[in-house]
């Protein structure tokens, strides 16, 4: 990544918005706590027997809406979800990992 990309995803930062993105933190495996009340036909148990958030083919989310790409289970959203934070570190580090446009407003001259 060179020197002016990562300024780019910098500036990003204050613009970032999930529109823009797709949910893409969404395709990441998201692990369940003691404390999660998801519903269960969303969840599925790992190799290791713990419990995670099931996606589907797609890699998407399971509680993913596909026309939407909002949380179908927003309320109820395991706490791992509710810490993900757009514009924070994992935000931006995921998108730029997907190599997401920099909004043209914010491309630094
Ligand atoms: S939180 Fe960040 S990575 Fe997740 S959908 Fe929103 S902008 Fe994209
Ligand atoms: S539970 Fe909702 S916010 Fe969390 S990964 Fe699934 S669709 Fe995204």
């Amino acid at each position: 990544m060179t020197q002016q990309s990562n300024s780019a995803v910098t500036d990003e930062s204050s613009a970032v918005t999930c529109a823009t993105c797709k949910a893409c933190c969404c395709k990441l495996e998201v692990m369940l706590m003691g404390d999660d009340d998801v519903p269960e036909e969303f969840t599925v148990q790992d190799q290791w027997g713990g419990w995670v958030m099931l996606r589907l083919e797609d890699r998407w989310c399971a509680a993913l809406d596909r026309k939407t790409m909002l949380c179908t289970i927003y309320e109820r959203r395991p706490f791992i979800c509710r810490e993900y934070q757009a514009g924070d570190s994992d935000c931006l580090d995921e998108r730029k990992q997907l190599s997401l446009p920099v909004p043209a407003d914010m491309v630094p001259d």
